[in-house]
C-alpha cells in the first residue's frame, strides 16, 4: 500500500509536466510504435466488416460502406473528406445451384461469376465438356460446344508473390467468353484459388465484343475435383449437370470514390496518393479484399500526421467499384487528370506482411529509392530492382506517368481466401497487419516530406 501510494504521488507530480510538453515522435519512432501497437488499421477493418459487411459495387451496401469510411476519416481528423460520385453498370448475384444429374447425381457448391447472365429460375441442364486448360478450350473447334456446358480446370499453387494468379486466372477472366464463342450454353470453372474449402471463389469475367454473356460459375475446389473424378469414372458416359444461376443487371447506378486528406504545409506541391478499394464481393465481408488495404493506407497517413504536418498533402483514395470493372479508378483519373500527383501507392493484396519494396524511380531518382529501401529494411522488407507498376486503383499514376511504389505483401495465403465467403476479419493476423502499417508509415512519411520531384 505504502509503495503504491508513493508511486501514485510520484506519478501525479510528473504527469502535468508530461502533459504540457508533447514531443512529436520522429518518423522512425512513429513507425516503430505502429509496428508494436497500431490499432487504427484494425479498427477500420473490424469496423467496416462488422458495421457494414459485404459491399457489392454499385449497391446500397457499398454506399453504406462509403458513408462509414467517410465518418471514420472525419473522426480521425482527415480534411476535405468527400464521396465523389460516378455512374456504373451494376450486376448483382442471385441464386446459385449446381447438381450432377447423371451418372452420379449429387449437388455441387457453385457461385456466379461477375457480369454473367442468368439461366433463368428453371436452370439449364446439359452435358459437361471437360477442358484441362484455357489453351485446350481455345483449341476446341468452332461450334463444338453448341448446347454444352464447358468446364475448365487448371491448377493454382500458393506463391509468395502471387504470380500464379497470372497463370491460373485466365480460366476465370476469359474462359466463359471463349466457351460462349464456341456455342456453350454455360461455363463452370474450378475456382481460381489455392484452398481446399467448399467455398467457391467468385470474381469478374469478360466476354469478347460481339459475344453475348452466358451464365458462368465457379465450383469450389473439392467440388471441382469431385467432378473431375466423375469424368474418370464415367466410362465414357456423358456427365450431365443442371446449373441454376440467376444474377441480374441493375443497369446504371451510382458508386463513388471516398477521398480524404492530411493537408501538407505546401499545397502547391503535388500530393502523395495512397489508395485501396472500398467495395467487395457479396459473399465475404471484404476484410482482406480490401478492408485491410483501406485500414492500412488510412492508418499510415494518420501516423505520418502525428509526426508533424507533412510538407506535401497525403490524399487517401478509397475507390468504389473496383471488383466489377475498376470503375472507381477510371473515374478518379478522369476527374483529376489535370491535378498532378507526386507518387501513387495502393494496398490491395490482403493483410499479410510486406516483404519487398519496388519503385518505378530507381533509375530516375536512385537516392530516394535507396533511402526508402534502407528505411524499411528493419521491418524485414527486401529491396528490388523490379519496376513498380501500381495496383488497379491508381490508374491516375499510370495515366500521369508519375512515381509509383509497390509494397509487395506476402501472397502465400491470399488465394486461399480471395473472393470467398471466408474473406472475414477472423483471417487477419493483427501482427502482420501492424507490420504493413509500420512500413507504409515509414514510406509515406518520407514521400510526404520529400521536397524534390519524384519522377520515374
Ligand atoms: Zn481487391
Ligand atoms: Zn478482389
Amino acid at each position: 500500500m505504502k509503495t503504491s501510494l508513493l508511486a501514485l504521488a510520484a506519478f501525479s507530480l510528473a504527469a502535468p509536466a508530461l502533459a504540457t510538453t508533447p514531443m512529436p515522435r520522429t518518423l522512425d519512432q512513429q513507425a516503430d510504435m505502429a509496428l508494436k501497437s497500431d490499432a487504427l488499421a484494425w479498427d477500420f477493418v473490424e469496423g467496416i466488416t462488422t458495421e457494414v459487411g459485404p459491399r457489392q459495387a454499385g449497391t446500397e451496401a457499398e454506399k453504406r460502406g462509403r458513408e462509414w469510411a467517410m465518418r471514420w476519416l472525419t473522426r480521425h481528423g482527415f480534411a476535405n473528406v468527400a464521396d465523389e460520385p460516378f455512374p456504373m453498370q451494376t450486376w448483382v448475384p442471385g441464386e446459385a445451384k449446381a447438381e450432377i444429374v447423371s451418372p452420379f447425381p449429387q449437388p455441387l457448391e457453385v457461385l456466379a461469376l461477375g457480369d454473367t447472365a442468368s439461366t433463368g429460375p428453371e436452370g439449364v441442364t446439359a452435358e459437361v465438356v471437360f477442358f484441362r486448360t484455357v489453351d485446350e478450350l481455345r483449341a476446341a473447334p468452332a461450334g463444338s460446344l453448341k448446347g454444352k456446358i464447358a468446364y475448365i480446370s487448371h491448377s493454382m499453387t500458393q506463391t509468395q508473390d502471387g504470380s500464379q494468379y497470372g497463370f491460373a486466372g485466365p480460366a476465370r477472366w476469359v474462359g466463359a467468353g471463349i466457351a460462349a464463342s464456341k456455342g456453350a450454353v454455360a461455363t463452370v470453372i474450378k475456382s481460381v484459388g489455392t484452398d481446399s474449402d467448399r467455398t467457391p471463389h467468385t470474381g469478374g469475367t469478360d466476354f469478347p465484343q460481339g459475344v453475348a454473356p452466358t451464365p458462368a460459375g465457379a465450383l469450389s475446389m473439392p467440388d471441382a475435383r469431385n467432378l473431375e473424378r466423375m469424368f474418370a469414372r464415367a466410362d465414357g458416359k456423358p456427365v450431365t449437370m443442371k446449373l441454376t444461376l440467376t444474377p441480374r443487371s441493375l443497369g446504371t447506378t451510382m458508386s463513388g470514390n471516398v477521398v480524404g486528406e492530411i493537408v501538407g504545409r505546401d499545397p502547391s506541391l503535388p500530393p502523395v496518393l495512397v489508395a485501396c478499394h472500398i467495395d467487395s464481393w457479396w459473399n465475404g465481408t471484404g476484410a482482406i479484399d480490401d478492408g485491410a488495404g483501406c485500414g492500412i493506407v488510412a492508418a499510415a497517413a494518420k501516423h505520418v500526421s502525428l509526426t508533424g504536418q507533412p510538407l506535401r498533402t497525403i490524399r487517401v483514395l478509397m475507390a468504389g467499384a473496383e471488383e466489377t470493372g475498376l470503375w472507381g479508378s477510371k473515374a478518379y483519373s478522369a476527374a483529376h487528370i489535370d491535378e498532378p500527383i507526386a507518387v501513387g501507392l495502393e494496398s490491395d493484396f490482403g493483410a499479410d506482411r510486406i516483404w519487398r519494396f519496388e519503385s518505378n524511380f530507381r533509375d530516375g531518382n536512385r537516392a530516394l529509392h535507396d533511402r526508402i529501401a534502407k528505411s524499411v529494411a528493419r521491418f524485414g522488407v527486401a529491396d528490388s530492382a523490379i519496376v513498380a507498376t501500381g495496383g488497379a486503383d491508381i490508374d491516375i499514376a499510370r495515366d500521369q506517368k508519375t512515381g509509383i511504389i509497390d509494397l509487395q505483401q506476402d501472397g502465400t495465403r491470399y488465394f486461399d481466401l480471395h473472393h470467398t465467403a471466408n474473406d472475414t476479419l477472423d483471417m487477419i493476423d493483427p501482427v502482420q497487419l501492424r507490420q504493413n502499417v509500420a512500413v507504409w508509415t515509414q514510406v509515406v512519411g518520407i514521400l510526404a516530406n520529400e521536397a524534390g520531384t519524384i519522377k520515374p
